[in-house]
This record gives structure tokens, sequence and C-alpha cells, in this order.
């Protein structure tokens, strides 16, 4: 398998993207008590509570940051989230903090779901400045949609991993072309079934 981590706190946000697998059939965030033991375990500070509500929410956010990340690779997702990601940092109230060493962070006072956002706005940011974000994507199957980091020398990564979704794009469009090419006159191979060496003979007879 392909390195895909990310660098640092950026793999938080890979890790919230990728709580949603298409390709295992499986929603870390279905329940609100399945995203509270979730952020419980990936986020530095965890939310109080979830409601209903937060977890719906928390989901619109999840949907915004896959692609915000979708837009790094090739092709351009088809909802305005970079108004709807300002709109969520517009209605969320940020208070920038500082720990040991002067570390900076966003905080909240809110104790829900505006913990959850103030925490991942403020990693995308840090990501945004050092340049780490534009290699953050997800793979443009719409089978799979996984977040991967680009580890790639020329950032040019597209598929999660090219031997699967990469090949299996491949194969379809092969057949869709060979669907539209007009229809070709295909060799006999019924007239002399005899005369075609099966494989394993070549080898076998001296
Ligand atoms: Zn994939």
């Amino acid at each position: 398998m392909k390195q895909q981590q990310a660098p640092g706190q950026l793999e938080i946000a890979r890790a919230f993207i990728n709580t949603l697998d298409l390709e295992a059939g499986t929603d870390d965030f279905a329940t609100s008590t399945g995203m509270q033991r979730w952020l419980a375990r990936h986020l530095p500070a965890a939310p109080g509570t979830i409601n209903e509500d937060d977890r719906r929410r928390v989901v619109e956010f999840r949907v915004l940051l896959r692609a915000a990340a979708a837009a790094n690779g090739p092709t351009s997702p088809d909802i305005d989230w970079l108004s709807a990601l300002n709109h969520l940092a517009d209605g969320t109230p940020l208070q920038l903090r500082f720990g040991d060493a002067l570390a900076p962070h966003l905080s909240t006072p809110d104790d829900g779901r505006d913990t959850v956002f103030a925490q991942l706005l403020w990693i995308v940011a840090v990501a945004a400045i050092d340049g780490t974000w534009k290699r953050l994507k997800v793979c443009p199957a719409e089978d799979c949609r996984w977040a991967f980091y680009d580890n790639s020398k020329n950032r040019m990564g597209v598929w999660c991993q090219m031997a699967e979704c990469g090949n299996r794009h491949k194969a379809r469009a092969h057949r869709a072309r060979q669907h539209l090419a007009p229809p070709e006159r295909q060799p006999d191979r019924s007239a002399r079934p005899g005369d075609r060496k099966k494989p394993w003979e070549a080898t076998q007879r001296t």
C-alpha cells in the first residue's frame, strides 16, 4: 500500500474525512455516540456532548472538507465548498489561544460541535499556510473517494491506489471506448480450434 499518511495534525483532518469509508460501507459518524467516541480518540480537545443536531452539522462539515481536499486534485467538486467553509467559520465563535511555548490554537466557548469546527479549521489553516494542504487529495473514483496524502515527488498523484482505483478506472474507460468504437471484424476462431496451442502445452512438451 502506498504511503498515504499526512504529516502532523493534518492526519487528523484526513482521518476525519475518511470516517466515511465508501468501499467498506462504514460510517463512524452514523450515530452521535459513534461520532463522540471517534472525536474523543482523535481530537486534541474532545467535545463534551454531541447531540443529533451537532452530528448532522459535523457530517455536513465532513462533506465540505472532502470537497475542499478534492479540489486539490484534477476534478473540481460540484459544491461551493469555499463559501460554505467561510460561512461555517463566520458562525463559529473562534478564539485565538496560546499554550506552552506560545503554541497557538483556536478555541471556542462552545462545548459541542463548535469545538470540532474550531480544531479542524485551525488544522486546515495551518496546513494551508505551511503548504501541506495542497497535497491532501481525494480519490476521484466514485465508489472510493478516499482521502490520501500525496507523497509523490511531483505532487501529481490522482488515485488513492493506482493498482486498484486507477486501473479500475482505466479498464472502465477502455470498455467505454470499445463500446463507442465501430464494430471490428473478429478473426474466425471457430474454424480450427485444435490448432490453438494451450499455454501450458508449450512448456510441458519437449
Ligand atoms: Zn480510490
